[in-house]
């Protein structure tokens, strides 16, 4: 066969042009309303910047080493169900790689729980609502205005030592009064307990509020910020720097309560997603984060069969699509998580 030499001399170009392949692993509790992601993205050759767009929005990478980047994107409550496109971009010295990923967000019903409040945090009398407004209107820039460099190190690490009881994205009913989704999780802390930074960032807000009471803001950067409610007292001031474990204020019954609680509201840039949903993707225990697109372990149930020359596999392990040959030996596989490409 004879090739034509523009042919050949085209295709050498496209070589020298085509930048190393990247590739994106998945870390996250579930692909559902309310959750965060973490996206690895591991790029053969050191990248200058990479670039996340999920969900109409762009979310900020930072390099964790030369060849590794990682971004935090949130799916916000509202999210409807369905195949979602993940846009990564790498620029690098070779040109700019490119890889989309299609995720797909599953449906979570959320419960409806029945509270029993002050009526003036219901129907508040028209003389607070000016309060309210300009309360609001200094709240709304503060979830998008996050540095988008990390401010923390480390892992996050829980604000007070009760578990949580009750679920990020409940239904509220306040004194028989449908109101917005809850947006946070909630601790049944004693009152004054400490309730310590999950980890570093800079203090953007602390003061008293109408509906939160007692209330301090953490910018943790990369678009995550916290805001905990109800404080009795409050022991920093806007402007402080903290690290993990740095005690902000004490559990209270101020604001819109039923009673002494921790209230913990997550934003990643701007996404309403459940503070729980940060511990688990950056949290402190080392172990392995699911990657959700691979559901199955590569364990003992999941051996090679003989027959499995030539059927394809992607492998979380090793972040790559690998062909299954008779050469691998399915003990190098062992840990992995694989699913099947059809
Ligand atoms: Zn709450």
């Amino acid at each position: 066969m004879v090739i034509p030499r523009s042919a050949l001399v085209l295709a050498g170009v496209a070589a020298l042009q085509t930048p190393a392949p990247i590739d994106v692993s998945l870390g996250a509790r579930a692909l559902q309303p309310g959750e965060l992601v973490v996206l690895t993205v591991t790029t053969r050759e050191p990248a200058g910047a990479v670039h996340v767009r999920a969900f109409d929005w762009d979310w900020p990478g930072f390099a964790a080493d030369d060849h590794t980047w990682r971004a935090v994107v949130g799916i916000d409550l509202d999210v409807a169900p369905g195949a979602y496109a993940i846009q990564v971009r790498a620029d690098s010295s070779s040109g700019v790689a490119r890889h989309m990923e299609t995720v797909t967000v599953s449906p979570k019903a959320f419960r409806t729980r029945h509270l029993t409040v002050d009526n003036a945090f219901v129907n508040p009398p028209a003389s607070v609502q000016p309060r309210i407004e300009q309360e609001a209107a200094v709240l709304a820039p503060l979830w998008r205005s996050s540095n988008l460099a990390p401010l923390w190190t480390g892992a996050f690490v829980a604000p007070v030592p009760q578990e949580a009881n009750s679920a990020f994205g409940t239904r509220s009913v306040f004194n028989r009064q449908a109101r917005s989704p809850h947006g946070g999780a909630d601790f049944p802390s004693p009152a004054g307990t400490p309730v310590k930074a999950p980890n570093g960032g800079l203090v953007v807000l602390a003061g008293d509020l109408y509906y939160t009471g007692g209330t301090v803001v953490i910018d943790h950067g990369l678009g995550l910020v916290s805001l905990f409610a109800h404080l009795s007292a409050i022991d920093v001031k806007a402007g402080d720097q903290v690290s993990a474990g740095t005690v902000v204020g004490k559990v209270g019954a101020t604001g819109r309560v039923t009673g002494p609680h921790l209230h913990w509201t997550l934003r990643a840039s701007g996404a309403r997603v459940d503070p729980l949903s940060l511990l688990y993707v950056l949290g402190p225990e080392r172990r392995p984060i699911p990657d959700p697109r691979f559901p199955l372990p590569f364990d003992s149930r999941f051996h090679l069969p003989d027959s499995a020359h030539g059927f394809s596999f992607r492998c979380l392990s090793y972040h790559a699509r690998i062909r299954f040959s008779k050469s691998i030996d399915s003990s190098t596989l062992f840990g992995g998580r694989c699913a099947p490409l059809t």
